[in-house]
């Protein structure tokens, strides 16, 4: 049976692996084929490239940063042309934002007392890949880590309550896209994409993506729901089976894996095959990278 894991991260984005590790840990998890799809960026996807054994698939892919609501809709998205214009303008702007905003995080950090540096983040954001800098995305993650070196929070997740989570006493909002707008920049740019983790929309909308939302991004495109996610409970996993069932769009299952962020978890949800290929059966905007 194919083993088939569509969401991880590495260094270049918020993930502690490098994407020669991800792809690593990927087959000694017996993964067949990964996506990585570090947020807002493609620039991990040459390294991972060049390290894949006999056999492996590796799907280019990434995780677009997307907003409805005042809340944070994910959208994971593959086998786009990542030359198109349209899409490449609005990633090399969402990650631009995500850089001054996290300055400004750094700046209310240190208001409130808490000995972190620009210089500090900086570091950890670009740790082990300084060649992807204009690739890089910087992210709430690498804040974390440096607000936990300062010594005011135990832990990522500390921080994350205490500090930078969506309402925090230092939490900034950044510029991301409309979500129907991306499934049309990405369809546009050949490619195809799945609803993150859609029980999981940080801010105001309390935890899901509204139906009615799901239902626009269907009719412009949306190939898939990730409904099988390790942040999913089982009642959620069980919903949104059926909504993808109710719009006629398929399931794919992932890890979400972020290295030691997350725990090493790659291939703790997979995607059934035939899924698979009928969520990238319309794309034409890369190919597939075999090893
Ligand atoms: P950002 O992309 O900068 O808005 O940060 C969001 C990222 O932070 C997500 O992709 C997760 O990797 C991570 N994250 C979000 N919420 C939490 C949390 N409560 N605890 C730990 N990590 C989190
Ligand atoms: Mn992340
Ligand atoms: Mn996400
Ligand atoms: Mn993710």
């Amino acid at each position: 049976m194919t083993r088939i894991d569509l969401h991880s991260h590495s260094s270049v984005s918020d993930g502690t692996d490098t994407p020669a590790e991800v792809v690593e840990h990927a087959v000694a998890a017996g993964l067949d084929v990964l996506a990585l799809t570090d947020h807002d960026t493609v620039g991990g996807i040459g390294e991972a490239a060049k390290h894949l054994p006999s056999g492996f698939t590796l799907v280019p892919g990434m995780e677009l940063s997307c907003a409805y609501a005042g809340s944070s809709v994910h959208l994971v998205c593959y086998l786009f042309d990542p030359a198109d214009p349209g899409l490449d303008g609005e990633l090399r702007r969402v990650r631009s934002d995500r850089a001054s905003r996290a300055e400004e995080m750094v700046r209310k950090l240190r208001e409130h007392g808490v000995a972190v540096t620009w210089e500090r983040v900086l570091e950890i954001a670009g740790a082990g890949h300084p060649e992807y800098a204009d690739a890089n995305t910087i992210g709430r993650p690498h804040l974390a880590r440096a607000i936990v070196e300062a010594g005011a929070a135990r832990d990522v997740q500390d921080a994350f309550d205490r500090w930078i989570g969506s309402g925090g006493p230092a939490y900034a909002s950044r510029y991301a896209i409309d979500p129907v707008r991306a499934v049309e920049l990405v369809r546009a740019a050949g490619g195809v994409c799945s609803l993150a983790h859609p029980a999981r929309a940080e801010g105001s909308l309390n935890g899901a993506v509204p139906l009615e939302l799901v239902e626009r991004m269907a009719a412009v495109g949306l190939g898939a729901i990730e409904a099988d996610h390790p942040s999913h409970n089982r009642a959620q996993t069980r919903y949104w089976h059926g909504v993808a069932g109710d719009l006629g769009v398929a399931v794919t299952g992932s890890s979400d894996d972020h290295g030691t962020l997350t725990g090493r978890r790659l291939g703790c949800r997979t995607t059934d095959p035939e899924a698979f290929e009928r969520l990238v059966a319309p794309a034409t905007g890369a190919p597939l990278l075999r090893g």
